[in-house]
Parts: C-alpha cells; sequence; structure tokens
C-alpha cells in the first residue's frame, strides 16, 4: 500500500457542475462510492489531482420511472438500494439477483451500479443482468448528453465507451425487458467478499427476443454476451436443448486468462457447467 498522493475533493451539486470541474481541472476522476477508486488510489494504479465525488447530486440519486414505462436507476444510487427497490425487484429481478452477489453487505451500502459498469470489469456482477436486460446508459459530456447501449459499453478491461471527462448519469432499464426466470451461477475463492473467478448467466425473458439470453463474466476481456447460444436456445427451448451444443459453445467463446483466481482451463471447464446449469434451471420452468 502506498500513502494516497495529494489530491482536492470536489463536492459538486449538479451534474453541470460536476462537468465544468472535470474541465478546469488537470487529471480529475469522478467517485461514486469509492469502493474502487480509492483502493486504486492507495495502491497507487491512479493518482488522480482531484476527486469529483458525485454522491451529492440530486437527480443522481434517484430511481425513477419514465414516462415510456423504462426504470431509470442513477449514478449515485448505490448497488444496495438499486437491489431492494420494489420496482427492480418485481421488473427486473435478475438485476437484483446480481447486485446481491457483489461483495459484501457493506460493501453494497456505498457501492454504486453505475461505479461497477464504469469500472468496466470483465467481472463487474452487475454487468450479466444489464446486457441481458438491453439496458443502456444515459451520458453526459461536454456536447451534451446521449445513450450508450449496455452492448457497446464495455471495450476492454478497465475500457469503457466513455470518453474522457463524460459522466455516466443513469441506467435504463426497458419497459420491455421485465420479468422473466434466470439462474445466475458464479464462482468464487471463497463465499462472500471476493470477485467472480467465472459467472454464468442464463435469462429467459417472455416479451422480447431473443427470449433466451446469456452472458459470461470473468472469462474474457469483457462481459461477454452469446448471441448464437440465445439464438440456439430460442429455436428449441431450454427443456429440448441439446446442452453439450450449446456448453460447447459458450465455451468455444470465451478466451480466459490464468491469474490468481483460477486458471484458464478451470475458467473453461467451469463455463461448461454454469451455462449447463442455467439451462437445466430454466428447463425446470
Ligand atoms: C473488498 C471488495 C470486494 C469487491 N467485490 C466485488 C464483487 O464481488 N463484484 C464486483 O463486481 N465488484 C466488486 N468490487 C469492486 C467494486 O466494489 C464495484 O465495482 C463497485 O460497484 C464500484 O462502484 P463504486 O460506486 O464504489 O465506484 P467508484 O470506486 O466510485 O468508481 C469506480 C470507477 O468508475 C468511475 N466512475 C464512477 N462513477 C462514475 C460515473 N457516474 N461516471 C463516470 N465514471 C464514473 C470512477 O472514476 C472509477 O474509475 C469489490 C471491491 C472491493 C474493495
Amino acid at each position: 500500500m502506498h500513502a494516497l498522493k495529494p489530491f482536492t475533493y470536489h463536492r459538486p451539486a449538479s451534474v453541470d457542475e460536476a462537468l465544468a470541474l472535470w474541465a478546469s481541472t488537470a487529471e480529475a476522476m469522478y467517485l461514486a462510492g469509492g469502493t474502487d477508486l480509492l483502493g486504486r488510489m492507495r495502491s497507487g494504479q491512479f493518482a488522480p489531482k482531484a476527486v469529483i465525488d458525485i454522491k451529492r447530486i440530486e437527480e443522481l440519486g434517484r430511481i425513477e420511472l419514465l414516462d415510456d414505462g423504462s426504470l431509470a436507476i442513477g449514478a449515485a444510487v448505490s448497488v444496495a438500494a438499486a437491489a431492494r427497490h420494489p420496482e427492480v425487484q418485481t421488473r427486473y429481478p435478475v438485476l437484483s439477483q446480481c447486485c446481491d452477489e457483489l461483495g459484501s453487505y457493506p460493501l453494497r451500502q456505498r457501492a454504486t451500479v453505475i461505479g461497477n459498469i464504469c469500472n468496466a470489469s470483465p467481472c463487474a456482477d452487475t454487468a450479466p443482468a444489464l446486457l441481458c436486460l438491453d439496458a443502456s446508459v444515459d451520458v453526459a459530456g461536454k456536447n451534451g448528453r446521449r445513450r450508450i447501449p449496455m452492448m457497446e459499453f464495455f471495450r476492454g478491461p478497465g475500457q469503457s465507451a466513455l470518453k474522457p471527462g463524460e459522466l455516466a448519469c443513469r441506467v435504463i432499464l426497458p419497459a420491455a425487458s421485465i420479468g422473466g426466470r434466470s439462474h445466475y451461477g458464479r464462482l468464487a475463492r471463497r463465499k462472500a467478499v471476493d470477485i467472480a473467478t467465472v459467472g454464468a448467466l442464463v435469462l429467459h425473458l417472455p416479451k422480447v427476443e431473443p427470449h433466451h439470453r446469456v452472458v459470461l463474466v470473468a472469462v474474457a476481456p469483457i462481459p461477454l454476451r452469446l448471441p448464437e447460444v440465445e439464438r440456439l436456445l430460442d429455436a428449441k427451448g431450454p427443456a429440448a436443448a441439446d446442452e453439450a451444443a450449446e456448453t460447447e459453445m459458450a465455451v468455444k467463446a470465451c478466451s480466459p486468462i490464468t491469474d490468481l483466481r483460477g486458471t484458464a482451463e478451470y475458467r473453461r471447464e467451469m463455463v461448461g457447467v454454469l451455462v449447463k446449469r442455467g439451462i437445466e434451471v430454466l428447463a425446470q420452468g
């Protein structure tokens, strides 16, 4: 552990103020829950000259239903608050389930959903749900606001589609993606407070096509959605699925690395096991 390098701390009250602070301050970084950022600052990986704390920006602290029936989760909303929100629990139970897998109870009170994706880790636990639900991210920057589909958000380990200075304001869950049944199989070195070594989400959504959604985590440079496996599952249905074909396809699609959490061989093997398990759970109805 290094000592924290000196930095200035800012707590803007609006998105515009946050953007202006970023533009006027050299080497600034946004801070949401800080559960990732502060650890990296302590380890010396990041040394921002300024930290812009977005938690007090009122518009970012809301979970709200929009006119078109979609649900918006603000960037200052904690993982715990998102997981227990009634609209999330009833409309998007898979997101609640994935949030509950992240870290520990105290960590989830502080960490945010948007911080989890801005981190752009291949093992981000909210990513599989957000990818499967066709979510998108509203971002604000010097050229105004834009919307980035989750499928285009992750670019590589630690790299997202955010341009320098852009602030992710809220994640949008479409009205059509409601309901469904899912299985998020996740293996880590210990039961709690550990990043996933490998994970696979298999989901069935009743109202949108493809009805089946499959995402792998921690086995590729980004959380990986598997359209070919999804099409196969839609064509045959999970009960009639030849699991060997689906799991083989999933294993072929991933490109795991060996690190301190597990070997590439172990991860590949477990992708097969977890995808098979997910299909079996959905087949049970
Ligand atoms: C002990 C421990 C266990 C953990 N376990 C897990 C786990 O099981 N699963 C998991 O997925 N993660 C885990 N993490 C990682 C981390 O807690 C999560 O990724 C968390 O959701 C990050 O959210 P945050 O609000 O704390 O982000 P922060 O640390 O505040 O920010 C993370 C990054 O995103 C940027 N950022 C934040 N908000 C915005 C925004 N609105 N716009 C633009 N950029 C932004 C920051 O500048 C920073 O680079 C763990 C971390 C620790 C320390």
